[in-house]
């Protein structure tokens, strides 16, 4: 029997709209929760991501604001940038958009944003607090969207056998904190992972993070796994009008007709990322006013 889909775009909805109750109740309280965004460059992808945080912050009833600046910024100017922010009381989330230019040292940026506004979670002060189990940290967008999809779907993580492919400071490791504090069992596969698919056979939940296009085969998939798919590659695609397409690093049509439940790539952990930003810009505007 096929897999019963984890509808990411569902999910993300729900979050949303708490989010937006959420920032209603600030609103009453005379604090809009506001996220400021940095690009600097202009990738493209990067400027497609920041306007879509912009807008979404403005559909949750906050504050969203974009500051875009020339690729050849210094790293002092960013610097500088951020100590504004760190200092500006209605902005309560800072995010620097990632890749930054090859002359400026992320983290260097990273270490310099304050961590009560460092909704990406990527500053060390909250690795460590998610990994102590502080309940003021804040986890990177992504791995926490993972945790509320699997809630959302019902999944028991408690017990579970985990299996994380890959070990990206801003996915894979994450994700080993969040899975250790909800009481998985967790294993780490990485690209020196002796016999990687015995190890992933043995998974309860199997969370695949390593950017490589379908990767994950249904031999590799025990029957009954629950699967999701936190990967994002383009392949080339001749029938398709864009001459590409979007896949994840499970071979979706083949695992999951072996999964009980599976993510899809696109629409599954994807649209997750932005609602959990928005989640914790809301958090830090609410921590601040404490
Ligand atoms: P990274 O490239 O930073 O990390 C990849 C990880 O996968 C590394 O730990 C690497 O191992 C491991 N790996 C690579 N190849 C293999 C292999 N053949 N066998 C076993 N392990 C391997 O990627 P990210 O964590 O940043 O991203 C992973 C995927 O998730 C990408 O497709 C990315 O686009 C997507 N992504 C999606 C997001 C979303 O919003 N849905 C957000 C962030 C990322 P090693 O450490 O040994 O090199």
């Amino acid at each position: 029997m096929p897999a019963e889909l984890i509808d990411g775009v569902a999910v993300a909805k729900e979050v949303r709209a708490e989010v937006a109750r959420a920032a209603a109740a600030l609103k009453t309280r005379g604090i809009t929760p506001g996220l400021t965004a940095v690009l600097v460059g202009d990738d493209p992808a990067s400027a497609v991501y920041v306007r879509s945080k912009e807008k979404a912050c403005i559909e949750a009833g906050m504050k969203g604001e974009a500051i875009r600046l020339p690729a050849d910024t210094t790293q002092a100017d960013l610097l500088a940038l951020v100590d504004k922010l760190n200092a500006d009381p209605t902005v309560h989330g800072i995010l620097v958009q990632m890749p930054l230019p090859k002359h400026i040292d992320p983290q260097a940026i990273i270490l310099r944003i304050a961590p009560e506004k460092d909704v990406d979670g990527f500053h060390p002060v909250n690795v460590g607090r998610v990994w102590i189990g502080e309940k003021n940290g804040f986890a990177p967008c992504t791995p926490a969207g993972v945790m509320v999809m699997l809630e959302k779907a019902g999944v028991r993580v408690q017990g579970a056998n985990v299996v994380i492919l890959g070990r990206s400071n801003i996915v894979g490791k994450p994700m080993v904190s969040l899975m250790v504090a909800a009481s998985a069992t967790v294993t780490v596969c990485h690209s020196k992972t002796r016999d990687l698919p015995s190890v992933v056979r043995g998974a309860d939940i199997l969370i695949a993070a390593i950017g490589k296009p379908e990767f994950v085969t249904a031999d590799m998939v025990k029957p009954g796994a629950v699967v999701i798919d936190v990967g994002i590659n383009r392949v080339d695609d001749a029938s398709h009008p864009k001459g590409y397409r979007i896949v994840g690093d499970v071979a979706f049509p083949t695992v999951k007709e072996i999964a009980s439940k599976i993510s899809p790539v696109p629409g599954g952990v994807g649209p997750m990322t932005i609602a959990m930003l928005l989640k914790n810009t809301v958090r830090a505007a609410a921590q601040g006013a404490q």
